[in-house]
């Protein structure tokens, strides 16, 4: 681990991560900012949660001049999330350089975009389709970029932006930087790398573990029906600070999200239907904690970095590992504990199994919450506030009324009506009706697609011999020839992806050209 100052970065930028209370570099950081701050191509590997961001970043700030009036720097992101997660986090580090940097990204108001590029940013964090949008309209020109950043490049792959991509590449001046960054290194990333990369820098941070160890993972075994039951216990029992329960469609999101509500959670749903408006505001409440739990699909939430996330709840399977990893990777943020819990019906235990044998970790198996425990750990959450209001609080102005109803009813009933009422338990009554979804089913891979997205430590075998498996246990017949799944073999997380992809009449980002990649069916 390396000191920032080791860097020989700028006073103006070391104040900026001492301010944002960075202490030392992360590997990828201390690996990655020597080489870039030389003006070499790179290429850096790290899982989600390495500070990647900074990684780049912080090279690039210290190459701007800032009195540059032109765009110099294009980092380009697959979804608007995470442009916007970037520029902020780019904002802060430049903040006392007075370096400028904008975000842009399908479904904000292009004239907005417009109006705010007069304004001479000298970094640009876009999405590739809204990129292109003001490419053609002459809004944004990239004749002066000297430094390209491609973040989450095996992201957008698989979002089908291959093609966007080149032509921005192409419109860049050869005489330039270009990083990419990446949590895996598929071969279709490689390609891309050959072709505008000029003899980068490899530096990669692999873990032995895909798991980070402090996230304590577990999983319930538990029936359709009583998922959401088991859901409400849960979240009795451990009061989380801020819990992420991933849904495996829209519409389970919506329910779900509905469905907390009606039991009084402060609940909301992200998924890729609604407006770039409605996801900031749930985004926003997410991260000033005004709600505690956040429904999404894996699409809507990959990639973003909430701080404080205890838990994570995935209330159907993934369909693939990675998705497993990257989700409860949602946890367990910047050295933090976290706790991760799969819903596993029964028909799912051998989908469980195979994603542990591609995890390489053992998830152990936690009984179903009890009403009792549920009720005990509700309660003692409104016991120790109740002290606290004790302890601190001004309460002369309900005493009158507190004594009143002393003299009517016995203590002990007053107390526990009360808590009752605290609890929401008076709400517990709703009638909650989920549409049950159906039970994964392992998804055949073909060897040539998506062959490098994998955790590391995972061999292609492995996945081999587990279909090899799964075709032999000839009674199972049923399991595999469909009734289960709507749509013929895309799988639930195919109809995620092209679900939660918005036409590009919707968000202005340009609907992936998808006709390459036969593993995502629209
Ligand atoms: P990645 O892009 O690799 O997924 P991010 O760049 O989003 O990761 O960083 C994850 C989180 O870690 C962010 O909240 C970021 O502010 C924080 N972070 C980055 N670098 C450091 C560091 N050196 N020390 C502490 N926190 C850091
Ligand atoms: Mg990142």
């Amino acid at each position: 681990m390396k000191t920032f100052t080791e860097f020989g970065l700028e006073p103006q930028v070391l104040q900026a991560i001492t301010e944002l209370g960075f202490e030392e570099a992360t590997p990828i950081q201390s690996q990655s900012i020597p080489i870039a701050l030389t003006g070499k191509d790179m290429i850096g590997q790290a899982q989600t949660g390495t500070g990647k961001t900074a990684a780049f970043g912080l090279p690039l700030i210290s190459k701007i001049n800032k009195n540059e009036d032109r765009i110099v720097a294009l980092v380009m992101t697959p979804t608007r999330e995470l442009a916007i997660q970037v520029a902020e986090e780019i904002g802060k580090l430049s903040r006392f350089k007075g370096i400028r940097s904008l975000p842009i990204y399908g479904g904000q108001d292009i004239g907005r975009q417009i109006r705010a590029l007069k304004k001479k940013p000298q970094i640009i964090i876009g999405t590739p389709g809204r990129l292109l949008d003001h490419i053609n309209r002459k809004t944004i020109r990239l004749d002066d970029v000297q430094t390209v950043v491609l973040d989450e490049a095996d992201e957008m792959l698989d979002m089908g932006f291959m093609e966007d991509i080149q032509t921005i590449l192409k419109l860049v001046p050869e005489e330039r930087q270009t990083m990419l960054f990446s949590a895996t290194m598929p071969p279709n990333i490689q390609k891309l790398a050959q072709q505008f990369l000029k003899d980068p820098e490899h530096v990669s941070v692999i873990p032995k573990h895909v798991s980070a160890p402090l996230i304590d993972q577990a999983y319930i075994e538990v029936p359709e029906r009583q998922k959401f039951e088991a859901l409400s216990r849960l979240i009795d029992i451990e009061s989380p600070d801020l819990a992420i329960v991933f849904g495996r469609t829209k519409r389970r999101v919506d329910e779900l999200a509905e469905a907390l509500q009606k039991r009084g959670y402060s609940a909301d749903g992200l998924h890729g239907d609604l407006s770039q408006h409605q996801r900031d505001t749930v985004m926003r409440k997410f991260r000033d904690g005004s709600i505690d739990v956040l429904v999404a699909t894996d699409v809507a939430a990959r990639g973003l970095d909430v701080s404080g996330v205890s838990h994570v709840v995935n209330f159907d399977l993934p369909q693939d590992p990675e998705s497993y990893v990257h989700r409860i990777g949602r946890t367990g943020r910047a050295g933090k504990q976290g706790t991760a819990w799969s819903f596993v019906t029964p028909r799912e235990m051998d989908h469980l199994h195979f994603i542990e044998r591609v995890t390489r970790h053992r998830i152990p198996r936690k009984p179903l919450p009890t009403m009792a425990e549920a009720i005990e750990g509700k309660q003692r959450v409104i016991a120790e506030q109740v002290i606290e209001i004790i302890e601190n609080g001004e309460l002369n102005e309900y005493k009158g009324l507190a004594i009143q109803l002393l003299e009517q009813y016995d203590s002990v009933q007053l107390l526990a009506a009360a808590m009752k009422l605290l609890t929401g338990d008076n709400k517990k009554e709703a009638e909650i009706q989920l549409t049950p979804e159906d039970p994964i089913r392992v998804k055949r891979r073909k060897p040539d697609l998506r062959s490098g997205r994998k955790p590391s430590g995972y061999g292609r075998s492995n996945y081999g011999g587990y279909n090899r498996d799964r075709n032999n246990s000839g009674g199972r017949g049923g399991y595999s020839k469909g009734g289960y799944g709507r749509d013929n073999g895309g799988g639930s997380r195919d109809r995620n992806y092209s679900g939660d992809r918005k036409p590009r009449t919707n968000n202005g980002d340009r609907r992936p050209n998808r006709s390459g990649d036969s593993s995502y069916r629209g």
